[in-house]
Order: structure tokens, then C-alpha cells, then sequence
């Protein structure tokens, strides 16, 4: 979409913005006659970006023409170990090759692993780098699946909450954005909206201007915590116990919606049975709060008409995720608050893009891969386990070949996996042959035999959806590749043909997959379910459009979960889980503590919950070494924020040096004596390690322990002590 008079030498293209983020922004690029961007500015079109942008992509230009941008493709130069490079250094250890010495050298290399181990041993590794449906996972899967190689569990971020929520609901869905402006009562629940959902703020400013409450329930204090009306600290790991408090009060005091019950909810009989043990005061023993506070909070949420959960990602991050978001996501069921609009709630918008995945992604090539079946399945979550695991290992390779190749794009497991130190053993193995897609040098590339410069959403062509809104968004390509960066659908169709692929699909370009992820028809219209009124023509006019769900009059309640038959096995919001009881699981939710939990035995030795928490301005790794983005991010850099009584027990002042520690690894913080957490709780920032001292980050005290569902990483179930010392020599 070009938007400038033919006379001037600008001109305004329409892109999304890629990154992991509920927003899915819709960017509008100005280019000058050069072909240079010189501006980056949110859409005033789009309903939800509203013509802003957040502070991290505002400054989006000092990321795509920063001088530290890898532009051409690498490989290690002769006897050059792997390991932590210097930053600004890294260059020092390759040497440029042309992308076609690079590719067939690829090509070559995962041939031989593939012939001598077998094609299970290559490990695509990629997460959500990119969110346009090509990038996130297209040609890559088309590849892997015809090489045979492991198919990768995609798990490290939202897999506990997302089958969680389906657990209940049957689909990720859940109140529009835009609605937020409704309801007079919002509850954030491990959700900093004004952190990192930045366009659900303007709702909730407005709700509030109208006289809603915003009560934040998040152990640590966050941006939005501080703006709250009320901030409830709750323990990490708690969450479950807090909800199912909830229910005892709102059951006990008759605040239930006994019509919605009746018509459209299973199993609601056992769950107040289940309830009935939660009390308030065992509730309160265990998250912190008072009894009373567990009353009010259940009483408000219950009479307040409309009232709005927002669930975000970071509960689900203990041990008990799963349990937790079920167990949240029942109380707008329980009180009927689907009917309001403006009422129920959110985790993600995602099940409602049905993209066609069978035709991007094309699992059935695997049939013609040497293996001739879908072949095993690797958790990314357990990295390093499976980095360092023999050849039969049970658990984490299904008894399959050891990795002796590994893929990495869209993803930075050298700074993102947990437990840090496996991961590092893992990847510095010395036959082990590891190539890295990604725009600048980062923790994963200083282990890489070749790393290949990638494009950012400025530079290449997709279709995206949200797990925040209900629009599907073009993104057209606003400038050419920087140096000789290519996307991953380049970088996969040529990487094919090298191996000898001769499928048609792997000669697809852009724009047809594009066509084929909408499954256009011959009316030119997508045959996608809630996608059926979208053309590419469209789309390309607008920009953006509707989901055929979020197109309903005004005044409607939120009519996939108040009418007809849900994506459950009973049809119904599900309280009890027939399908989890099968497998061996509660078929209720229940407060379990994490193993790594102020109460069991191992507190003995490791009395604190550590939260490895994320930066407001970076996206989990990214953004992290861009000066500007460093400095919005510096008053919490290399701290350890502790609750002055932890500090006290421990001779410990602010800006005393640190050594945090368990039985995984240690890091070397500076003590930030402050009311960010409640006591028994220390929090640090996710950062990379090689911009950290010691050249270790938060993520060498996290372990590989994983979720009750979901077979997610517990990211926030984590114990450790902590010491004053000296500080690094
Ligand atoms: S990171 Fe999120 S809020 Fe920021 S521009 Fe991208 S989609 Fe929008």
C-alpha cells in the first residue's frame, strides 16, 4: 500500500511488526527516493495500534541500520574454539563467504550427519524471532520435514497457558481489545500491560476514566502494579490457590451465575466440591495476602458487572501453570461474566486464525524423507538436556540418535533456554555443527560454525495474525534487503534445492505462499474458517481486516463462549476435564507447590523464590544490545531486587555486591534493596550473558523442570540463596 503523491520522493508502506508481542502492530514504513526507511509510525487506521507504536519499535530504525547488523554470511575460521567472544569482537572469529560457499557447505554438512546418523540427529531450532505466518514456520517445515529431521516441541513460552485455557475452553479466544474500554473491573493477572501490551492500555485508561477498578495480581511490582488501585503481591506459584479461594467465597456467598452454569459449563458439581478446602484463611497461608483480601477480592470480581480477566504468559511460568490458568480462566464461567461485554476475559486471541498449516507446512513430505514417517519430537525447553544426551536417551530423544546438528533461527536458545550452563556445555560440543539465521552477533552465534544474516519485517513480504487482536495484516516488504540478509523462506528454498529436494513447493515464492496460507479459492476469497470474506486484493488495499468473528454489532456479548457448542469434548466451558483425568491428571485444578517452592525441603538449602523476569524494552533477548534500549532498561541492569527484611537476614544493604546461587550455577548481581517484591522473593532481569558479568545470565539458576501442562519451561519456580561479597575480581 503506497500512500504518498506520485510527485514526492516518499513513499508509505504498509508492514506489521513481528515480534513476540499480543499487539501485532500494524507499522506504516516511509521510504525515501533512496530507498532508505526514514520513519516508523503506528497505523491510526488500525483499531488497536491506533497510530502509536511502543517505545521498543518506536526506535525501530536504530535496530535496522545499526552498524552492528551481521550483513553477510559467516563461518568460523580454522581452530577457532567455540565459546563467549568478546562483544564487538566476534567478527574476529569468521571469515565472510558468499552465500553459495555457505549454502552448499550446509547443505553438504547436513547431508553427511544425516547419512552417518541418521536425519533425526539435525534439530531445527526456532520460536517466535518473527510472528508473520511465513517466517514463524513455513518453508522451514517444509524443509525439515523432508530431510527427516527432529520435529522441535514448541514450548518455551505460552504452551502450559495455551493448553490450559483449551483445556477449558476448547479454543484460545477471548474478549476483543477493543472491548477493554467496558468493563468496571479489570484485573490484570501476571499481566504489565503497560509493559508489554501496551495497546491494551488505552482501553484500560479509558475503562477507568469511566470508573472501572484495575487490580493487578503479580508478585512483582510492574509498571502497571504501581498504577494500580490495588496491587496484590501474590507469591509466585500461588495463583491457583488465590482462584480456587475465589470460587470457595463466590460459591459460598451464592455470587455464582447459576443460569450460565446450567446451560453451558461441565462438571461444575465436582468443582465446588473441590473448592469447598480452599478457604480464605488456608488461601491466604499460602499467597501472602490476608483473609479478608481474598474475600474482597472475590466479592468485588463477583458483583462487579462487567468485569475483565487479562491473563498474561507469566504465571503460567511455575510449575503449576497449567492448574493455575484453568483454574483462572473458570472464574468468568463461574460468574457469569461472558454475558457482559465487555466482561470475561483474555490469554489469546490465536485460535481464532485458522491459517492453513497443512499447505505451509507440508508434514506429509516427511513420508519422503529417508526416515518415510513423521520423525521424533525434541522439547525445545529441554535443550540442554538434549544437547548433552547419548544416542538411545529415553527421555529427551526417544531412544533416538544424539543431536550432531542443530538449526537455530528466530530464536536465541544461548540466552533464552533454561538452565544456562547445559546449554552452553551443549553447544560449545566440538562435533556438534551449529548454524545461526539472525541480524546481530547474541550468546547462541558465539557457538556457531556458520551464522547467516537474517532480514527484519522491514525487509521481507508475510501475512500475520495476533494473539491480541482479531486482524489479519499484510506486511509488504518497505525496503530491500540490508547487505546480503535474506529471510527464512529464501534461506529454506535454497537450502532445499541444495539438498536435492525437487518438490515444487520449495520454489514457492512469497506472494504464492501468501495465497496459500488465506488457501485462496477460485472465487479469489480465502477458504479459511472466519477468514472467508478476506482476498489478497483486499488485503493489500487495507492493510488490515477484521476477522469474520470480530465483525459483530455493537452491544453483543462475546459469543463464542455464550452460545452453541464449544471446541471442548463436552461442548461446554469445562470445570472438570474428562480428557485430562484420562491421562493420568487432575481432573480439577488444585494448588500442588512447585518442588522449588518456599514449601518443600529443598528451601532448606535455597530459602528464596528467584523471578527471572523480563525487560519492558526488550523482547525476551532482543532488543537487549542496542544502546537506546540499554539505557530505558539500565536502573534494573545486573541488579538482584530483594525485600529489605530478605536483605536484613543477610547483612545485605542496597548496592552491596551479590552472589546468587543453587545447585544449576551462580551469578554476580548488585543488591537493589526495594518494594519491587514481597519478602521471600528476589527478582533480576533477563539479559544476554555475554553483556553480563561473569558472562552468565538469570537463566544459569533456572532448571529444566517442566509444567504440569504443556511440558513448558518453569521459568518462575526457581529457588536460590544469596550472599554479600566482594564483587567480581
Ligand atoms: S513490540 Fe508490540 S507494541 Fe511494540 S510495535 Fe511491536 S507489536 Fe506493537
Amino acid at each position: 500500500m503506497a500512500a504518498a503523491a506520485d510527485s514526492s520522493p516518499f513513499r508509505v508502506v504498509h508492514t506489521v511488526c513481528s515480534h513476540d508481542c499480543p499487539d501485532s502492530c500494524a507499522v506504516l514504513v516511509t521510504v525515501d527516493g533512496n530507498g532508505r526507511a526514514v520513519k516508523v509510525q503506528g497505523d491510526p487506521g488500525q483499531p488497536v495500534t491506533q497510530g502509536f507504536l511502543c517505545g521498543k519499535v518506536a526506535k525501530y530504525l536504530d535496530r535496522v541500520y545499526s552498524p552492528e547488523r551481521i550483513l553477510y554470511p559467516l563461518r568460523r575460521k580454522a581452530g577457532v574454539e567455540k565459546g563467549p567472544l568478546a562483544k564487538g569482537r566476534e567478527h574476529e572469529a569468521f571469515e565472510r563467504v558468499s552465500w553459495d560457499e555457505a549454502l552448499d557447505d550446509i547443505a553438504a554438512r547436513l547431508q553427511q550427519v544425516s547419512d552417518e546418523f541418521g536425519p533425526e540427529s539435525v534439530l531445527p531450532y526456532s520460536y517466535a524471532g518473527t510472528m508473520g505466518v511465513l517466517g514463524y514456520g513455513s518453508m522451514d517445515r517444509r524443509f525439515f520435514h523432508r530431510l527427516g529431521g527432529s520435529q522441535l516441541d514448541r514450548t518455551i513460552c505460552a504452551e502450559a497457558g495455551g493448553q490450559a485455557w483449551n483445556f477449558v475452553y476448547g479454543k484460545k479466544l477471548g474478549t476483543p481489545t477493543e472491548d477493554f474500554r467496558l468493563p468496571k473491573l479489570i484485573i490484570a493477572w501476571g499481566a504489565n500491560i503497560h509493559g508489554n501490551n501496551v495497546h491494551l492500555w488505552p482501553m484500560v485508561e479509558h475503562a477507568r476514566r469511566n470508573g472501572a477498578r484495575l487490580i493487578v495480581i503479580d508478585p512483582y511490582k510492574t509498571r502497571t502494579a504501581a498504577l494500580a488501585d490495588w496491587h496484590i503481591a501474590v507469591r509466585p506459584g500461588t495463583d491457583v490457590a488465590l482462584a480456587l479461594g475465589m470460587m470457595h467465597v463466590i460459591l459460598r456467598e451464592g455470587l455464582e451465575d447459576r443460569a450460565y452454569i446450567a446451560e453451558m459449563t461441565h462438571g461444575f458439581e465436582r468443582l465446588a466440591e473441590r473448592v469447598r478446602e480452599y478457604t480464605p484463611e488456608r488461601v491466604a497461608t499460602w499467597t501472602g495476602m490476608t483473609a479478608a483480601e481474598v474475600e474482597q477480592l472475590a466479592r468485588e470480581y463477583a458483583t462487579t458487572r462487567p468485569a475483565a480477566i487479562r491473563l498474561n504468559y507469566g504465571m503460567q511460568r511455575c510449575e503449576n501453570g497449567g492448574a493455575a490458568t484453568r483454574a483462572i480462566a473458570m472464574l468468568p464461567a463461574l460468574t457469569g461474566a461472558w454475558k457482559h461485554r465487555g466482561g470475561g476475559g483474555s490469554l489469546s486471541t490465536s485460535g481464532a486464525f485458522h491459517w492453513n498449516k497443512r499447505e505451509l507446512e507440508r508434514m506429509d513430505l516427511a513420508l519422503d524423507s529417508p526416515i518415510g514417517r513423521p520423525a521424533r519430537v525434541v522439547n525445545m525447553s529441554l535443550l540442554g538436556r538434549a544437547l548433552n544426551a547419548e544416542t538411545g536417551d529415553a527421555e529427551v530423544l526417544s531412544g533416538g540418535p544424539a543431536v550432531k546438528a542443530l538449526f537455530v533461527y528466530n530464536s536465541n536458545p544461548g540466552a533464552v533456554a533454561p538452565n544456562h550452563n547445559a546449554v552452553k556445555k551443549g553447544l560449545a560440543r566440538a562435533d556438534l555443527f551449529t548454524v545461526v539465521h539472525d541480524l546481530f552477533f547474541n550468546d547462541t552465534t558465539d557457538y556457531a560454525d556458520y551464522v547467516l544474516p537474517a532480514t527484519t519485517f522491514l525487509e521481507h513480504d508475510d501475512i500475520q495474525g495476533a494473539y491480541g487482536h482479531y486482524f489479519v495484516q499484510r506486511s509488504n516488504k518497505a525496503i530491500e534487503p540490508l547487505g546480503e540478509s535474506r529471510p527464512n523462506v529464501w534461506l529454506f528454498g535454497e537450502l532445499a534445492r541444495r539438498m536435492g529436494f525437487t518438490e515444487d513447493c520449495f520454489r514457492d515464492s512469497p506472494e504464492q505462499m501468501i495465497r496459500q496460507a488465506l488457501a485462496i479459492g477460485l472465487d479469489g476469497r480465502s477458504k479459511n474458517k472466519g477468514m472467508e470474506h478476506i482476498s489478497v486484493e483486499d488485503l493489500e488495499e487495507e492493510g488490515h481486516i477484521p476477522l469474520k468473528c470480530h465483525r459483530e454489532p455493537d452491544g453483543q456479548p462475546f459469543k463464542p463462549y455464550t452460545e452453541g457448542v464449544l471446541a471442548t469434548p463436552s461442548g461446554k466451558v469445562e470445570f472438570y476435564s474428562e480428557a485430562l483425568a484420562a491421562a493420568g491428571q487432575d481432573g480439577l485444578p488444585g494448588y500442588v507447590p512447585p518442588a522449588e517452592s518456599r514449601w518443600t525441603d529443598a528451601a532448606k538449602r535455597y530459602p528464596l523464590e528467584l523471578l527471572g523476569r523480563k525487560a519492558d524494552n526488550y523482547m525476551n533477548s532482543t532488543f537487549a544490545n542496542l544502546p537506546g534500549h540499554r539505557k530505558m532498561e539500565a536502573r534494573t541492569t545486573q541488579q538482584l531486587e530483594m525485600h529489605p527484611e530478605d536483605a536484613n537476614a543477610r547483612g545485605i544493604s542496597d548496592g552491596d555486591a551479590v552472589r546468587v546461587w543453587n545447585d544449576r550455577g551462580e551469578i554476580a548481581l548488585t543488591a537493589m534493596v526495594d518494594g519491587a517484591v514481597p519478602r521471600g522473593v528476589v527478582a533480576a532481569r533477563l539479559d544476554w550473558a555475554k553483556l553480563s558479568d561473569g558472562g552468565v545470565n538469570i537463566n544459569a539458576l533456572t532448571s529444566e523442570r517442566l509444567t504440569d501442562i504443556g511440558a513448558a519451561p518453569t521459568f518462575y519456580s526457581v529457588l536460590v540463596e544469596v550472599e554479600k561479597t566482594e564483587g567480581l575480581p
